[in-house]
This record gives structure tokens, sequence and C-alpha cells, in this order.
């Protein structure tokens, strides 16, 4: 068994289940510049205290309706039916019109998926077809090298492998600008973790991840950015980058504190609450309230391992 994980306690009703979003949103690392790259108030009040708001936000909207009709058309070939997808996501009937914006993103996206494949294999002169697995629910055990246990969430968007081959993993990226794309797939988090845990449901050594990237704003221009990731290595790399993350988040779960109770990094939110659903009530308590569970430089200093 590799030491990152630990299958016998993945039974455990009430263990710690964390998703890659929860790390960046928390702050995954201690960035150059001496910020977490996240707020841990924000990830407080989206997964601790569910404070969301009234409305949706239309890139949260759009990017679940881009996924749902990718899925169809990789599936399929054709645009899915009108549903309501979760609430305040309505997939219209014109939504699904193949000349309806997301048919236009989906199709420029699906260009660059990786061929349904023609592999060349070590064995037998077999040549396998991969079939793309879509929107995939899973989960894998992790235990941070304090002992933290928990199970991570995997949520590959696709994914394949054929007998003796690599393991394929595609995530679409809905973007409204190309500057918000990652240039390396090497040091993301959700990259590594799901890379991590389709090897180990799989038990294969490499897997070729392919993030692929559109622009929502025409001329809708689309690429993919790859990356190989071998079994080992990233499993080191979510030890030395995520796991003290994760043991802090199970300090706050563990605490029952609120939102409220944690730090505020505004950096992550340019100063000025971009992008984050509590600005509201948070700009208030940014210099009155300190911070009742840990302060901020108290969770620096702990992620540099002092
Ligand atoms: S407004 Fe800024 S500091 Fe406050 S919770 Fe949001 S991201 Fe954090």
């Amino acid at each position: 068994m590799t030491p990152g994980y630990d299958q016998a306690n993945s039974a455990v009703a009430d263990r710690l289940r964390i998703s890659s979003k929860q790390i960046t949103m928390f702050g995954q690392r201690f960035l150059k510049e001496g910020r977490l790259g996240g707020c841990p108030r924000s990830y407080a009040a989206w997964y601790v205290d569910h404070i969301r708001p009234e409305v949706k936000a239309s890139y949260l909207v759009d990017g679940v309706k881009a996924h749902r009709v990718t899925d169809s058309l990789l599936k399929t070939g054709n645009m899915p039916e009108p549903a309501l997808l979760e609430p305040q996501v309505d997939l219209t009937a014109e939504d699904c019109l193949p000349e309806s914006k997301y048919g236009i993103w989906a199709r420029k996206a699906l260009v660059w998926m990786p061929q349904n494949y023609i592999v060349p294999v070590w064995a037998d002169n077999v040549i396998p077809r991969r079939d793309w697995i879509t929107e995939a629910k899973w989960s894998f055990p992790w235990t941070t090298g304090k002992g933290v246990a928990c199970d991570i969430d995997l949520r590959p968007d696709a994914c394949a492998w054929a007998p003796e081959s690599m393991i394929e993993l595609v995530d679409f990226k809905y973007i409204s600008d190309k500057r918000y794309a990652l240039t390396s797939l090497t040091d993301d988090p959700q990259a590594n973790l799901y890379a991590a845990g389709l090897m180990y449901l799989q038990d294969r050594p490499w897997t070729n991840a392919h993030w692929i990237y559109t622009v929502k704003k025409p001329p809708h221009s689309a690429w993919s950015l790859g990356c190989v990731f071998k079994r080992g290595p990233t499993e080191q790399w979510i030890h030395d980058n995520l796991d003290a993350t994760i043991e802090l988040i199970s300090v706050v779960r563990a605490n029952g504190v609120h939102w409220e109770d944690l730090p505020g990094d505004d950096t992550a939110c340019q100063g000025r609450g971009f992008l984050c659903d509590m600005a509201d009530k948070c700009l208030e308590l940014w210099g009155p309230k300190e911070p009742r569970l840990i302060t901020l430089d108290e969770i620096v200093r702990y992620k540099n391992g002092k």
C-alpha cells in the first residue's frame, strides 16, 4: 500500500471529505509573496456555514451548462435535452440548440480531445479502444504525513484507459479570458489530486492529463494544456504541498467554528472582495474582529512547517 493511502480507514463514515476546490479556496500553499493563494474565511463561509448567494453567479451557471452540453456531445454526438440541472441552472430549449453559445464552446473544446484511441499495447498486437467515462463521482482515501485521514473527491470530466496503457484524464475549462488559464499543470492541486486518485483506483503508474481551455468570448479560442503525472512523485507532491492545508481544514472542522472565526486573506480578493460572495459581510470584519481559532500568521507558519 502506498504510504499516503489508508484504505482501511476509508470505511469510516464520518471521516473528513475534501475536494480540490476546498483546498484551493482555503489557500493551498504559501506563495512567494506571502499569500495563501486562497482565503480561510471564504472557505468556511461556503463549506462550513453553507452561506450561498441568493442568485448563482453567471459564470457558475455557464460552467454547469457548458459541461452538460460538452458531456452530451462527447457521449452521443447530440445536444442534450432541456433539463433543470440544479437549482437556478435551467438548461433551456434555446441552450440546447447546436448554435447556442454552449454548443459553440463545447465543439471548440472537443476538437482538442485526445483521440479515442488507437493505442499501441505491449502484448498480443491488440489495439484497444478507450471508452470515455464522463462526469464520474468517485473518491479516494488519503492520509497526510501527520496521520490525518480523509477521502478526496475525484470528479474527472472525462477519463479513459485501456489495458496496459496510460490513464487519460480530461478537464474542460470555460474561461472569460486567456489570462485565467494555467500555463502548467505541474503545480496545480486539482490536476495532481485527480491524477493521483485515478492512478490509485486503477493501480496504474502514469496519467496523461489534458486541461482543455475554451475562451467564452469570440473568437472562442481553444487549446489543450498537457502534463504527464507519475504515481510516486505525484503522491509526494501532494504530501509536500497539500497535506498542511488538509490538516488545517481538519482542525477547522473538528472545532465547530464558523466563518467569522477564521482569518480572511484579502489578497485573495484583491483587497476589495473580488469574486467573493462574502465580501459585503466580510469587509466590516477585516479590521475590528480578530479570528478566534487561528490567525493568518499561524496558518502561514504551519504551512512553512514552523
Ligand atoms: S472578502 Fe476577501 S478576505 Fe473576506 S472572505 Fe472574501 S476573499 Fe476572504
